[in-house]
């Protein structure tokens, strides 16, 4: 098989890039080493930002988003059982936020890909990424038991973290920037009306707590754990228990509980591989980074990479100039840099780490109230979050 953007990896990254090169007359296929029902459900992301959804508007992919998302005008921040409201519109000139999960995103863009974009093959798992030095890389990919090659003018890895793109970069041009956390994330999906109508961030001596959703009836909610907890140590009870605590206010708030549908842990790690193109090789969204989900940055993060990849690969047909190509991955990583920043800082701010001293808590207690008092630092907050421009 040939194709002008061979792409790896049906998440959001790759499913976006076949929308946004199909609406530019460009040809691309796309290699999916799970199946549809796998992608379609895995459950991860719920907030997108701002550009995000222009974005996904843009490429006629935000139908049902905009029917049945819900536009959060805000967050809630929580300490020592204060409640402090950000209101994202007045500090950032009127840009918000989206909850629509990115479950719900995929299933869009695998519904409008089949329909009306090229080739989507799921179970087809690529194997390696062959002469990206050449101006004709390969991906070895394996489909219906059968080993194939895809011959391509661009290879786009969208693989995500574990994927095989980023293993085509010599390691001698390679670098990597990380740093894991000691704590993960306890999540669960519960069947009740979220407790509150907007996300809650807390922050408490016993560790941090989030209390989100993914629609009307359904809450997300997640808790700081130790790394290498099991999710299946904690009852639903003790889980709803450790939320009531650390989300506790003084003035009478209450959480609502039910039915705990799912429930997992997440380890918190940030990540940068740099440089994010190796010859006619690009790598896009969790192939190239992760940040921890505190600052809600990883899928809108792969969005930005998608779209400065689609842009310069348009300027490329329509000017024969490889100028923007070129500057894909300075461009992207200046973007990359400041999420990494900003899902830090939101981290250490709110996690309490094993470690932590008193002098730590206090630090953390001096930056919310920092927050809560100063206009300049609540709308670098709000900038932060409803997420940084795409150049
Ligand atoms: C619990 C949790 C909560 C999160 N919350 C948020 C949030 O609120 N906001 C936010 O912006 N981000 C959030 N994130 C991060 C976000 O989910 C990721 O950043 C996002 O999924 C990245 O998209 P991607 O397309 O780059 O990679 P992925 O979604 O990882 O997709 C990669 C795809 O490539 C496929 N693949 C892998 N290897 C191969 C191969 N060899 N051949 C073919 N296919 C392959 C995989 O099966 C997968 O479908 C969260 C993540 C987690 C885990």
């Amino acid at each position: 098989m040939r194709t002008t953007v061979g792409i790896i990896g049906a998440g959001p990254a790759g499913l976006l890039l076949a929308r946004l090169l199909h609406n530019a007359g460009i040809d691309s296929v796309v290699l999916e080493s799970r199946d549809r029902a796998y992608v379609e459900q895995r459950q991860r992301a719920g907030i997108l930002e701002q550009g995000t959804v222009d974005v996904l508007r843009e490429a006629g992919a935000a139908e049902r988003m905009d029917r049945e998302g819900i536009p959060h005008d805000g967050i809630e921040l929580r300490f020592d059982k204060r409640r402090h409201r950000v209101d994202f519109p007045a500090l950032t000139g009127g840009r918000s936020v989206m909850v629509y999960a990115q479950t719900e995103v995929c299933k869009d863009l695998i519904a409008l890909q089949l329909a009306e974009g090229g080739p989507l093959l799921f179970e087809a798992e690529a194997l390696a990424v062959e002469d990206a030095e050449s101006e004709h890389p390969r991906i070895r990919y394996r489909h219906e038991g059968r080993e194939d090659v895809l011959d391509c003018d661009y290879v786009v890895a969208c693989d995500g973290f574990w994927g095989v793109g980023r293993k085509a970069v010599p390691a001698d041009v390679s670098q990597v920037f990380e740093r894991t956390y000691p704590f993960g994330w306890l999540g669960i999906l519960a069947d009740v009306a979220p407790s509150h109508d907007e996300l809650v961030y807390a922050r408490h001596d016993r560790g941090f707590a989030l209390l989100s959703m993914r629609s009307p009836s359904v809450t997300r909610a997640y808790l700081q754990v130790p790394e290498g907890t099991d999710a299946a140590d904690w009852s639903d009870e003790e889980i709803w228990d450790e939320l009531d605590r650390r989300l506790e206010t003084e003035d009478g708030w209450k959480l609502e509980r039910g039915p705990i549908t799912a429930k997992s842990v997440t380890p918190m790690r940030s990540y940068v591989h740099e440089p994010m193109r190796h010859g006619r090789l690009f790598l896009a969204g969790d192939a190239a980074h992760i940040v921890p989900p505190t600052g809600a940055k990883g899928l809108n993060l792969a969005v930005g990479d998608v779209v400065t990849f689609a842009r310069a690969l348009t300027h490329r047909q329509e000017t024969g100039s490889t100028e923007l190509l070129d500057a894909y991955s300075e461009t992207c990583l200046r973007r990359v840099w400041q999420a990494e920043r900003f899902s830090y800082a939101m981290t250490t701010m709110l996690h309490t780490a094993p470690d932590a001293s008193p002098f730590d808590g206090r630090i953390q207690r001096a930056l919310l109230d920092r927050i809560t008092t100063s206009g300049a630092a609540e709308t670098d907050l709000a900038e932060g979050y409803t997420g940084f421009p795409l150049d």
